[in-house]
């Protein structure tokens, strides 16, 4: 990569950082996207697109074209205690077409967005492109400095976005104070194979000392053990039958398929972190999505915040990034309009995490469902409430900013 300039940079190429290029690049805005991997093939990532995420993308006329793609629609969750099923949120009680939450890979849905945003001339994708360091002019973020197999590349821009996840390489440099809200537990994923006669809906499996999670997904079912920080050691230590015989325990109807677990390389431990940062912007940066509040797996709904930030990113900043820098003051309302969404959900998080996931991995029997629990499972309407919670969130973004369709200008991305 060549030295560059362009209006902005977008550090990370995962959910906020594909949607934000794809909006701020449809409003004309030259935006390059600088990802440290070479393709989006990793597995086991969040895969759940919610109801607010097929609502933007229903208002950008792509939600017919991201459906064609392989997919599994979710309609209701139901947790398991025991032998006992319990109905927690009815998604088809919301208004059509985002009427349930689509299962599909993460690198399929991010090679969605980069395939439509390539449709704009002022988008541009670097992979195997990281960002190493932010570059300072006159006390401003004024672009930063990427390692490409190639070699070494300065991009200068009116603003650099920081959507580089929770171990965000650009908040460090940064220097943007963290804020750690802690979180109990780890995840371990797997596959097990699926049968004919298996349900279709995602299981919530309660279970002495674990929770297992199942989503299905066509051909196998993607499982999620959750079990206690730094747990795995220990798990290990006990050899592949004792992970086996855990398996049968918590794998419910899947319980004869443990063996299809060869080795602890079948199995994927992902550390689960909750935090965020006090300022989510300097003069010139701003971070959105997990690099501004890491968000842990509880709800599934990492991903669909990280995009709402993206909307509400481009609603603010397009206006003015294809004339000037956005002022730090600018900048300073995508945290207004974003921080109080994503500490909430935060809080639930931590709620869950501290009195449900925590006390279920104490116990040494199979606990029972809370009271609220079978009252939702009681009433069909109530239903709906969770799934709006869940599904839409808290201040909902739209798609406000312009789409303008142009031809590049001498200028974009022109060698400095
Ligand atoms: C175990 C676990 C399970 C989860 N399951 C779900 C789920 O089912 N559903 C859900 O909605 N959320 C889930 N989440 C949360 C979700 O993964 C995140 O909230 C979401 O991915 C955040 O999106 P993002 O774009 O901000 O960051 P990320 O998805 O982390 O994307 C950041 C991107 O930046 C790239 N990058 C990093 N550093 C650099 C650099 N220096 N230069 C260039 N590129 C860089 C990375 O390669 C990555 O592609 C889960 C989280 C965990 C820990």
């Amino acid at each position: 990569m060549s030295d560059l300039n362009t209006h902005c940079v977008i550090a990370g190429g995962g959910p906020a950082g594909m949607m934000c290029g794809y909006l701020l690049a449809r409003a004309g805005i030259d935006v390059w996207v600088l990802e440290k991997h070479g393709d989006f093939l990793r597995d086991f990532r969040g895969d759940t697109v919610h109801p607010s995420t097929l609502r933007i993308l229903d208002e950008l006329g792509l939600l017919e074209a991201f459906l064609k793609r392989p997919h599994q629609k979710v309609t209701e969750l139901v947790a398991e205690f025991g032998k006992d099923a319990y109905k927690v949120a009815d998604f088809a009680r919301l208004p059509p077409p985002a009427d349930f939450i689509a299962l599909m890979p993460q690198w399929d849905f991010l090679d969605f967005l980069c395939e439509e945003a390539r449709k704009f001339p002022t988008f541009h994708i670097a992979m195997d492109a990281q960002v190493t360091e932010l570059l300072s002019r006159r006390g401003r973020i004024a672009g930063v400095r990427v390692k490409t197999p190639d070699g070494t590349g300065d991009l200068l821009a009116r603003l650099v976005i920081g959507a580089d996840g929770r171990h965000s390489t650009v908040r460090a440099k940064a220097r943007l104070k963290v804020r750690e809200l802690g979180a109990p537990f780890d995840v371990l994923w797997l596959r097990l194979p699926v049968e004919p006669d298996d349900p279709q809906h995602p299981v919530f499996r309660f279970v002495a000392g674990s929770l297992f999670v199942m989503l299905y997904r066509g051909s196998y079912w993607q499982c999620a053990m959750v079990i206690p920080k730094g747990g795995f050691a220990e798990i290990k230590a006990q050899g592949l039958s004792g992970f086996q015989a855990r398996l049968r325990t918590a794998a419910g109807f899947a319980r004869d398929r443990a063996e299809a677990i060869k080795s602890f390389d079948d199995v994927k431990l992902l550390t689960v972190a909750i935090d965020r940062l006090q300022s989510w912007a300097r003069r010139g940066l701003l971070c959105i999505g997990d690099a501004a509040h890491a968000m842990s797996p509880v709800g599934g709904v990492g991903i669909n915040l990280a995009i709402q930030d993206a909307v509400a990113t481009a609603n603010i900043l397009s206006p003015v990034l294809a004339k000037k820098a956005p002022s730090l003051r600018r900048l300073r309302r995508v945290q207004r309009r974003r921080a109080f969404p994503a500490h909430i959900v935060q809080r639930v998080q931590v709620f869950v995490q501290d009195n449900i996931l925590a006390p279920t991995m104490r116990n040494k029997t199979t606990p029972k469902a809370p009271l609220l629990l079978e009252l939702v499972n009681r009433w069909d309407w109530i239903r709906q409430w969770p799934a709006r919670l869940l599904g839409i969130g808290i201040r909902p973004e739209h798609v406000r900013s312009p789409a303008v369709r142009r031809e590049p200008r001498p200028g974009d991305s022109a060698p400095t």
